[in-house]
């Protein structure tokens, strides 16, 4: 009885994974013609300078409007395109997107406006990842100085001395780095000091949890190792509040503007109580 069991069991195992690969089969497909398709498109969160009340920036994010699904979430399709390898032409049509509407930013927001792209692990791997980005760069007449590259702390743990290598070539043309989501990783101190990073972005959910003295300690350590913040995920005025008395470099999240398509952006934000 207790084999016949199991039989059934394994068989409803089988039949879950065997759907599984063919969903995702049906996944992959479609993202392989997402960017032919013209599916893909950017939207923009700004970033801003609470102190100066000035936008100082924005991060490109990505999105998909799928034929037949809707519009998906990175979250979703990007470890789908990380692990096909996908995410290296979309990673290259998002920063070549990116600095076609850097031109237009940069008339509204002044020229200091950088524009953040995110950079996975496995683009980042790529042996002519930074031969293939400066001649994106330089069609699009976009300069380095412009493009600040978010790395997420999980980009780093595997293939160190790699990724410190072309952090050190792409810092030396002139791109700054950022890294993401700090404090969610594995390794978050070490990384400070191994890695050559110019900012961190505080991830939200220490901005959520309202833990003011951990906060604070995170501004206090990034200063003494010079590195910029940006706080993710503002959501209230409280949380904005705290932020610009903590001086916070930059500060991005909802309470600002929700990721917006390009011509929708705000020209001036005048943040207030609520
Ligand atoms: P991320 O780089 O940490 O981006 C911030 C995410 O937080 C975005 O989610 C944004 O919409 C969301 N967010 C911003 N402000 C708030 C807020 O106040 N409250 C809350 N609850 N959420 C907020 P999104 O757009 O869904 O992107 C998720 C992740 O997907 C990104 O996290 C990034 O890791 C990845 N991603 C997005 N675009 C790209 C891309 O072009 N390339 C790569 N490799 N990854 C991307
Ligand atoms: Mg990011
Ligand atoms: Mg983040
Ligand atoms: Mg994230």
């Amino acid at each position: 009885k207790a084999k016949g069991a199991g039989r059934k069991r394994f068989h409803i195992y089988e039949a879950a994974y065997k759907y599984d690969h063919v969903e995702n089969f049906i996944h992959e497909l479609a993202l392989s013609q997402a960017i032919e398709k013209e599916e893909l498109y950017v939207q923009y969160q700004l970033i801003y300078h609470p102190v100066k009340q000035a936008v100082i920036g924005a991060e490109a994010l990505l999105r998909w409007h799928c034929g037949s699904r809707g519009i998906v979430q990175p979250n979703s399709f990007i470890p789908v395109a990380e692990e096909t390898g996908l995410i290296v032409d979309i990673g290259y049509w998002v920063i070549r997107q990116a600095c076609k509407d850097w031109h237009l930013l940069k008339e509204v927001y002044g020229a200091e406006f950088k524009l953040s792209v995110n950079i996975s692990r496995v683009q980042l791997n790529e042996v002519d990842f930074v031969v293939q980005l400066l001649n994106i760069m330089e069609e699009e007449e976009v300069a380095p100085q412009s493009i600040e590259l978010e790395i997420t702390e999980s980009t780093t743990v595997h293939s160190m001395q790699e990724v410190q290598q072309t952090l050190h070539q792409l810092r030396a043309y002139g791109f700054t780095i950022a890294l993401d989501d700090f404090g969610t990783g594995y390794s978050s101190l070490s990384m400070l000091t191994l890695l050559p990073i110019d900012k961190l972005k505080i991830d939200r959910s220490f901005i959520a949890d309202g833990n003011a003295p951990l906060i604070a300690a995170m501004l206090a350590m990034a200063n003494a190792l010079k590195l910029q913040v940006i706080a993710e995920g503002i959501e209230t005025y409280e949380q904005y509040v705290m932020l610009k008395e903590m001086a916070c470099w930059g500060i991005q999240g909802y309470y600002i503007n929700k990721p917006t398509d390009l011509h929708l952006l705000p020209k001036q934000v005048e943040l207030g109580a609520e």
